[in-house]
């Protein structure tokens, strides 16, 4: 296979402008004549299924919550980036250009970065005009704070709670084209196939989560926003439903994979405290604006952090990174927290967790000011660990966070299958090998809001699909498909839950292709998985039937398909004999410890192609180049 980009040539400055004038258009009264399936309600799919009712599309909109409004993008905390300059501090389109693509460590295709930023200052002018309440600052304008990898401040928030109040503008664009009929919501539904009819994406088979009845919906074009898998990890700060199905049932018909091992471990989450947790927190990077990270000089030191004394900590962010500081990339925090408590510094009673204390900045601005930026995520920490951070520092570790992987899709965001588009979290596009904090927001509304409602146009205006019947036969063979999963999932009478099975399976990607990996243990991960996975089909017990609401039996579908996905992971992870951003071979790092990239072999995207059951996957590279931001050794020193 070959993967054409189309990304522009020529000024990277006009080529997006450009590349849209190229495009075909549908006429105003043509375009009610079109159906377009929208799978996902988060910031992606929801800025995508409000846009395209606006402009007149039909769209059916698919979610597997109860309402729209409780995807998981309303968990996001920290903020949304943008190049507005507002502090005019050298904050520019080119400059978060520059940033993004040295932050995704020179993995990143530069034209859809370099667009990013441009219709980044879009975003932010068309959520206020949503009414999304920004923070503002005493003059009455938008505040900013800074996140990692910027040494400007451009990250827009609403206290801690940015993809709550993001997702309510959304939302409510979403329900007014719902009230006027150009979208159709269907909630508590799970899709579980793709059709594809001859070679082009033509609709979905969902199964209800009310009483399992499998239903076909066929459209002219089908866009995946599905979010991101790192529940594969079991254990992670994502909300528990997120998951792959919907992305890897489109792999395995025919959409290419990309860069399956980039996934994010995030440095600041509330760590693990035992065995049976199902779930962890996040404590929001932008606490690293006000919190400075240390851990106890001497290793071993068991004494009450209030009883250390300054002489005895180590800052070690602001030791090793001068010019960053604590707010360094979070691939780097991660990686130096993991170095910290494997040499024996780590504090809590399990050693995993280092400090990130909020006391200077206390002490310089007051505990107001400090409850106004993130009282609701202290309050969330308190209520966790039962410790006040207001008092005592906070104990953070990295944890699961964000995946960069995704389904490959060209600049107009179209997968492999024509007539397939896939936006947010759930593509691969922008970020990478290491996304920068609040970029994932930017980006899910940038594909939503921004990009999708120009290409999908040309899309249809060029392909013309033809009208199908509900019951073509390769809609009748994804019906067929997915009943069969089900039945299967069902059959099972062994003994060991859905759970089980997947905390399993997370720790053994975690051990082995989590924040680092090397050939070995990548290799005995291949092993393992494939063998628990037997074990799942053969010992799984799901209770309850189909025609009721069974989460078990939506959980269980979701961990047979991280299962295989895993797999596809360490093999990538195996095969990028290199260290970039998130993924970190300790086979292959600097004196100091940092990623060694080798762009003579390595500077492409890996997309990989399913063969068939049992057989491997193969590999199509994507090669990238860079014309504006050269590649270099990372320093944020
Ligand atoms: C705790 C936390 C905090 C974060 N904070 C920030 C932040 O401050 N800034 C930032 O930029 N990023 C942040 N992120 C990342 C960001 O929130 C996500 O990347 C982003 O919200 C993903 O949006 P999305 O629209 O792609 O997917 P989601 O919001 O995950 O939406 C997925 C949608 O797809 C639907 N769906 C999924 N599978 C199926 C299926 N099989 N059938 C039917 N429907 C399906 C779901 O119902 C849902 O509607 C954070 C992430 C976490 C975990």
């Amino acid at each position: 296979m070959q993967l054409i980009s189309h990304a522009p040539t020529g000024p990277i400055e006009q080529s997006w402008d450009k590349h849209k004038f190229d495009l075909k258009l549908i006429n105003p009264a043509n375009k009610r004549k079109y159906n377009i399936i929208v799978v996902g309600s988060g910031l992606a799919g929801g800025a995508a299924a409000a846009s395209l009712g606006e402009l007149g599309y039909n769209v059916q909109c698919f979610c597997y919550q109860d309402s729209p409004r409780r995807a998981h993008s309303i968990a996001a905390q920290g903020g949304i980036n943008a190049a507005k300059n507002y502090h005019n501090d050298g904050d520019s389109i080119y400059r978060l250009f520059y940033d993004t693509v040295k932050g995704g460590d020179f993995r990143a295709r530069e034209a859809n970065v370099y667009r990013l930023a441009q219709v980044s200052v879009n975003i932010i002018d068309q959520c206020v005009a949503q009414g999304v309440p920004f923070a503002r600052e005493y003059g009455g304008l938008l505040d900013n704070r800074s996140f990692g990898g910027a040494q400007v401040s451009r990250t827009f928030y609403a206290r801690g709670q940015t993809g709550q109040q993001l997702l309510l503008g959304a939302y409510q664009a979403l329900e007014r084209q719902i009230a006027l009929g150009s979208v159709t919501m269907h909630p508590r539904m799970d899709m579980l196939d793709l059709i594809v009819l001859d070679g082009q994406a033509r609709g979905i088979v969902t199964r209800s989560l009310y009483d399992g009845k499998i239903e076909v919906h066929i459209a002219d074009a089908v866009i995946l926003a599905t979010g991101g898998y790192g529940n594969v990890f079991y254990l992670s700060t994502n909300a528990k439903g997120c998951n792959a199905t919907a992305i890897w049932r489109a792999y395995k018909r025919g959409a290419l994979f990309a860069n399956p091992c980039f996934t994010q471990i995030h440095p600041t989450c509330i760590p693990v405290a035992g065995e049976y947790q199902s779930k962890l927190t996040l404590m929001s990077e932008s606490l690293r604006n006000d919190g400075r990270i240390w851990v106890p000089k001497q290793a071993g030191d068991k004494r009450a952090p209030g009883s250390i004394p300054e002489s005895e900590r180590d800052y070690y962010l602001e030791r090793r990174y001068p010019s960053f500081g604590n707010l360094v990339p979070r691939d780097i925090a991660s990686r130096a927290a993991k170095a910290e408590c494997d040499a024996g510094r780590g504090v809590g009673e399990t050693g995993l967790g280092v400090y990130l204390d909020l006391a200077d900045s206390i002490q310089r601005l007051g505990k107001r000011t400090i409850a106004e930026r993130y009282g609701n995520l202290i309050e969330m920490y308190e209520r966790i660990t039962g410790e006040n951070p207001y008092e005592v520092p906070m104990r953070i570790y990295p944890a699961s966070h964000y995946v960069m992987g995704g389904l490959w899709v060209d600049y107009n965001l179209m997968s492999t299958i024509p007539g397939l588009f896939v936006l947010g979290e759930a593509n691969f596009s922008d970020h990478g090998a290491n996304r920068l904090g609040a970029s994932a927001l930017m980006q899910g509304l940038a594909d939503g809001y921004f990009i999708i409602p120009y290409t999908i146009g040309n899309y249809l205006a060029t392909a013309k699909p033809a009208k199908i019947a509900d019951d073509a036969p390769a809609a009748k063979q994804a019906v067929e498909n997915a009943s069969a999963i089900t039945k299967k999932l069902l059959n099972g009478n062994g003994k060991r839950t859905v759970d089980s099975f997947h905390r399993e399976l997370g720790k053994i990607v975690w051990d082995n292709c989590g924040m680092a990996r090397n050939e070995a243990g990548l290799k005995k991960a291949l092993s393992q998985i494939p063998a628990l996975r037997e074990e799942f089909w053969k010992n799984l017990r799901v209770l309850g039937a189909n025609e009721e609401f069974n989460q078990s039996l939506e959980k269980a579908g979701r961990v047979a398909d991280f299962f295989e996905l895993a797999e596809l992971m360490c093999l990538d992870a195996l095969d990028r004999k290199e260290s970039c951003g998130g993924h970190f071979r300790e086979e292959y790092q600097t004196p100091e410890g940092e990623a060694l990239r080798d762009d003579a072999n390595y500077s492409y995207v890996a997309a990989w192609e399913f063969q068939g059951e049992g057989r491997a996957p193969a590999l199509t590279k994507e090669p990238l180049t860079f014309t504006y931001v050269h590649p270099s050794q990372r320093s944020y020193k």
